[in-house]
């Protein structure tokens, strides 16, 4: 008893590869714990605490199916002290364990609790690596030292040279000599084509969604208990990644940036969930889809493997380079000063916008939406509005299966709603209809008609987004990259202006009847 080592695993640290796991060792004791902390600090989807639940009791049952030995901690069981460093410091007193030691956390909080527990304990403690990302938290920061804004593109050539992955042999020169196909990935879905079917993992998580209310953790979102559909194994996760090499990855450059409302994955992964609780590697990941287009180059374009492969290698790595790099100020940013109230209808999707209708409804639903809905969507919209930055974050906190903060965080509060003030992006992501019709068939079964700018059926984003241009003149004219728009509102006619800005008022008044 007296020699026992503690290991502390985190929901988000399923990783059944890791060095940790790779003898047995009596003297160790891997703890995992379900605790109120984890489920209460912002209100989640069901899905997502089921799911982060249920993929760690599979965890800690292949453990012990190795050899391992196993303390989980049920939300129910009555020693449960419902934080994860009162639970720690009990198991240490229990096991009278001679260490601790856990793996690097990805959030600030969470860190931040573990380090202060660490530094307060009597016994030896040690933080390693989760060995999961291909950077480390502190290698954006060093590569943009002295800069102010963070540039995706210098960052994933980096990334891209430093694991040699789809390079030259002088490890220098971008295989076919560009590094960016995004302009052949931008295409509008034909009509009537739909994504491939997805394999199914589905289970019964009767009795999670039973503790879940027996506890009285309030969650938001809908589930079916008899047929969960989320991959919560390392085997499901490589099964899917499997498919999505086979049937999606083809077609995932030309549609990464469509959106249907007959289809909510269309050609994506949807391995955000098992990426980002680690039960599988992003160099695997990586590699699987390489692979795939070695052995098929007649079947997957090279456009749509740089596309994936930039998602994994560049977007995945520098939202994190960016969250440890700018903690804990980040969370705090508002460059716009935006105070509105995010509209009651993103918890229930009930507005007339077929899109906001869809992408929310859908999101309530799934758990799941993919990127240009998160982004050209909801959080267009809610840039326009002019909501609180806080809500927002809290919003795609909760509602997604993968969020964490280390990576909704910079997506949300950085990419999506421009409060960092261009730290990750050159220009806000905003658009009006235009954008929306173009890559979308929600506007043909909509309310409003896309073409209006004002008057009853206009289309909310049309005005909005002048309005969001005019009202925050002083902050955005001088950036090169938005000239053109200031161009076209200072060639308007006045009184088009006028009644445009007029329509924006009173849908803001409006906007819970929207
Ligand atoms: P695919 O389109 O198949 O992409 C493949 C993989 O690339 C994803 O699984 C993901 O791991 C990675 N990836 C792609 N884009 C990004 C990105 N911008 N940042 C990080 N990884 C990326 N992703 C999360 O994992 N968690 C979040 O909480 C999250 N919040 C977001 C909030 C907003 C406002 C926006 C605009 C994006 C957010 N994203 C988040 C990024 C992206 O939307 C999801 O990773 C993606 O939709 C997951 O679906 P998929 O697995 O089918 O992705
Ligand atoms: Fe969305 Fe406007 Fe198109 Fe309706 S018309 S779906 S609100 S963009």
């Amino acid at each position: 008893m007296e020699n026992t080592v503690l290991r502390l695993i985190l929901g988000d640290q399923l990783n059944e590869c890791h060095s940790w796991f790779s003898h047995v060792d009596k003297s160790v004791v891997y703890v995992l714990m379900e605790v109120r902390s984890e489920t209460d600090y912002v209100r989640h989807h069901v899905q997502k605490v089921v799911g982060f639940f249920g993929a760690m009791r599979l965890f800690a049952a292949r453990l012990r199916s190795l050899g391992h030995r196993v303390h989980y901690i049920t939300l129910d069981d009555p020693n449960n002290r419902q934080t994860l460093t009162e639970n720690c410091r009990l198991l240490i007193e229990h096991y009278k364990a001679k260490r601790f030691e856990y793996q690097e956390p990805d959030e600030y909080r969470v860190d931040e609790a573990l380090r202060s527990l660490a530094n307060s304990l009597p016994i030896e403690t040690q933080c390693v690596s989760s060995e999961h990302f291909l950077s480390a938290r502190d290698e954006l920061k060093r590569l943009f030292s002295g800069k102010r804004t963070y540039l995706m593109e210098r960052f994933y050539r980096a990334m891209r040279e430093k694991w040699n992955v789809l390079m030259e042999a002088d490890g220098h020169t971008p295989l076919t000599g560009r590094w960016n196909y995004d302009a052949e990935n931008r295409k509008r879905l034909p009509a009537g084509v739909r994504g491939p079917k997805a394999p199914s993992f589905e289970r019964d998580v009767s009795d999670l969604v039973a503790l879940l209310e027996q506890s009285g953790v309030l969650t938001i979102g809908r589930i079916q208990p008899t047929c969960f559909d989320w991959p919560l194994t390392r085997s499901e996760s490589l099964q899917l990644l499997e498919h999505f090499v086979q049937y999606r990855l083809p077609l995932f450059g030309d549609y990464q940036d469509a959106m249907s409302q007959f289809d909510a994955l269309l050609f994506h992964s949807r391995l955000s969930f098992s990426l980002n609780t680690k039960l599988i590697h992003p160099m695997e990941v990586i590699q699987r889809a390489v692979a795939e287009w070695q052995a098929h180059p007649e079947r997957i374009p090279f456009s749509s493997l740089e596309g994936f492969v930039r998602q994994v290698i560049g977007w995945r790595e520098y939202v994190r380079g960016v969250y440890w790099a700018e903690m804990p100020r980040y969370r705090a940013l508002n460059f716009f000063e935006h105070t509105a109230p995010l509209p009651e209808w993103y918890w229930t999707g009930h507005t007339r916008m077929n899109c906001l209708c869809h992408a929310i409804s859908q999101s309530l639903e799934r758990a799941y939406a993919h990127h240009i809905q998160r982004l050209m969507i909801t959080g267009n919209f809610a840039l326009l509005l002019g909501v609180n930055p806080d809500e927002v974050d809290a919003w795609y906190l909760g509602i997604y299966q993968d969020a964490i903060e280390w990576v909704e965080l910079p997506n949300t509060r950085g990419m999506s709603q421009f409060a960092d003030g261009g730290i990750m992006g050159t220009k806000p992501y905003v658009s009006s209809a235009n954008y929306i019709h173009r890559m979308s068939d929600y506007c043909s079964n909509c309310f409003y008609d896309f073409n209006q700018r004002y008057g009853p059926k206009a289309c909310p984003f049309n005005a909005l987004y002048w309005d969001f241009y005019n009202r925050h003149a002083a902050r955005l004219r001088a950036n090169p990259r938005i000239g053109m728009v200031y161009r076209l509102w200072d060639r308007m006619d006045k009184v088009e202006q006028q009644r445009i800005l007029a329509h924006a008022q009173h849908l803001k008044e409006q906007v819970s009847h929207l």
